[in-house]
């Protein structure tokens, strides 16, 4: 079975793009590999930390790497959370430390001005070389209020255009049908596939 390491320490990143990818490809990530430390995301873009966390990450481990970079822009704050959707509320700062920060950010905009995306760019290496790059995007709205208790992040926030419930409503497979990351998965399945 061919073997891929996802150079994260997010478990629901590893979670989602193991499903995505189907039970061809055996999965891990950095949690099983203490040896292979996380590099500093010092990227200005998505595309450069994903490349800095696929390079680091492919140095140390023999085989296909898979990064993954990805956050959250909202139209009203000009873009943000953006390349900072991790650590938008401070360097220590969880999950749900974010979502308050992003509540607080959008206080008093009205609901129609609440427009956002997320973007996901995936970066594959092998032998400390970069081997291809693939993104994918979903427009949304974020809610004034958290509401559902799966996924991660920004899901609570996050209702999905076309949709009335957030990711962390809708069922994990339903997410994994129009994610950012299932639309970046797509374009890297089809390359993994044809090599
Ligand atoms: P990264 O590890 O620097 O790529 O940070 C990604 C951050 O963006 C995460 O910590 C989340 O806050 C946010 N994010 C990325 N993808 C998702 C998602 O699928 N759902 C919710 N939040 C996400």
């Amino acid at each position: 079975m061919p073997r891929l390491l996802i150079a994260t320490q997010n478990a629901h990143k590893t979670t989602e793009i193991a499903a995505l990818l189907g039970p061809a490809w055996a999965v891990s990530d950095l949690n099983a590999h203490p040896d292979i430390p996380a590099p500093e995301e010092t990227g200005e873009t998505f595309a450069e930390n994903a490349a800095i966390k696929a390079l680091a990450a492919s140095r140390l481990f023999p085989g296909l790497v898979l990064a993954d970079d990805s956050g959250l822009e909202v139209n009203a704050l000009g873009g943000a959370p953006g390349v900072r959707s991790a650590r938008y509320a401070g360097p220590q700062a969880t999950d749900a430390d974010n979502r308050a920060q992003l509540l607080t950010a959008l206080a008093g905009v009205a609901g129609k001005e609440r427009t956002a995306r997320f973007r996901c760019v995936l970066v594959l290496a092998e032998g400390g070389e970069p081997r291809a790059t693939f993104d994918g995007t979903v427009e949304g709205t974020i809610l004034d209020a958290e509401r559902g208790d799966g996924g991660f992040g920004y899901d609570s926030l996050f209702v999905p255009a076309g949709f009335h419930e957030t990711f962390a409503q809708l069922p994990a497979a339903t997410k994994n049908t129009l994610s950012h990351r299932a639309r970046a998965m797509d374009k890297a399945r089809a390359f993994l596939a044809a090599r």
